[in-house]
């Protein structure tokens, strides 16, 4: 496969997420697309909000927010890189980032240790809506305390794309030295999403769509031009996976694919967007989030600008939807094809595209 194809889709998966975050943070707690008409016009929030964001020290921002979703996935790509740089096994690697993260959200940074450059950026270091989960199940980790919260929010699922764009990647050595062509297993792949999320989200619930994320992002980085057939396929491949990985979990597998296979037969009914998409659910929780995802993909397969308006304008939980939707559906159609002014008016997207071409390389780059 062209190399330069796999960098673009794993451009577009974070790229394409961040969009889909900043596009819902400003919807996110309004609580009903009725208000979200009431703001932004007759069809809902269509693009990136860039007029009402304020930043501490008084200035005005033109770019349209990132939320903790974009901020949690780019600590996920720099435990993975540091987990190869530093010999440790990913799942320690991602959880010392996301501690990272949880200083940089109580203004311990300067104090502490530092293996993750993404925390110097400042706009990583505001406060963003971060979620009481992660806040919650992090602080214990920090204290040393079990965490077990039985949550299956989606927490852990709208961070977790990076595990897969950094495990399907063939990558080659640095210049001059013989390619290495290296690449993970897609199993190894699926469970060190499963463990990224668990970290803070305990319930099977909470964990498993992260799995079945990523093993669809791996599958779509790797085809140069899937149709909605191979995307169907890997999906159910996935289930297939994830019974095999975690047999003790088969109730709630059984759970998250009867919601998606609803969520694929509300893709041709002839009711609205807004209809279907919130009678899978309101997304807060990880597998509503993820069969919103899913309708979100398969509906609008080759127009990354209608899924994305589609993912955010419903009364749930936007920025994570749109954050799924578009590290899904960025690796289907690529980075190229993600609409020019989404990428000026996002936040950080330059720092984000560096992050996604870390992950491409397998080498941590800091961006100057
Ligand atoms: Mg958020």
């Amino acid at each position: 496969m062209n190399k330069n194809i796999q960098q673009d889709k794993i451009r577009g998966s974070l790229v394409g997420g961040a969009v889909g975050d900043a596009l819902g943070y400003p919807v996110e707690f309004i609580g009903s697309y009725m208000g979200i008409k009431q703001r932004y016009g007759e069809h809902g929030i269509t693009r990136l909000d860039t007029t009402q964001w304020w930043l501490p020290d008084g200035g005005k921002s033109n770019k349209a927010w990132i939320s903790d979703d974009t901020q949690m996935t780019l600590f996920t790509a720099c435990g993975l890189l540091n987990a190869k740089e530093q010999g440790m096994a990913p799942k320690y690697a991602i959880c010392y980032a996301y501690i990272e993260w949880y200083f940089t959200q109580i203004g311990w940074r300067s104090s502490r240790r530092r293996d993750c450059w993404i925390g110097d950026v400042p706009e990583i270091n505001y406060r963003r809506a971060p979620g009481n989960t992660c806040m919650t199940a992090l602080k214990d980790v920090l204290e040393g305390k079990e965490t077990y919260n039985n949550s299956k929010g989606c927490g852990g699922l709208m961070r977790t794309a990076p595990v897969a764009l950094y495990g399907a990647v063939w990558r080659d050595k640095p210049e001059g030295e013989t390619p290495e062509g290296r690449i993970s297993d897609i199993k190894d792949v699926d469970m060190i999403a499963a463990d990224a999320a668990e970290i803070t989200h305990q319930h099977p619930l909470g964990w498993l769509p992260s799995a079945l994320e990523a093993h669809i992002i791996y599958r779509l980085v790797q085809n140069e031009n899937p149709t909605v057939e191979d995307f169907l396929s890997y999906l159910s491949e996935g289930y297939d996976t994830l019974e095999v990985l975690y047999p003790k979990e088969f109730d709630s597998i059984k759970e998250l694919r009867r919601l998606t296979e609803k969520a694929l037969s509300l893709v041709d009914s002839p009711a609205s967007d807004i209809g279907n998409i919130e009678s899978i659910g309101e997304g807060w929780v990880g597998d509503e989030a993820f069969a919103m995802a899913i309708y979100c993909t398969v509906k609008y397969f080759n127009d990354f600008e209608k899924a994305m308006i589609a993912s955010v304008n419903h009364q749930g939980d936007s920025d994570s939807t749109g954050a799924v939707t578009g590290n899904i559906l960025g690796a289907v159609v690529g980075y190229e094809a993600i609409p020019q002014f989404f990428k000026e008016d996002l936040e950080l997207h330059d720092v984000i595209r560096h992050v996604a071409d870390d992950l491409w390389r397998g080498k941590t780059t800091r961006y100057v």
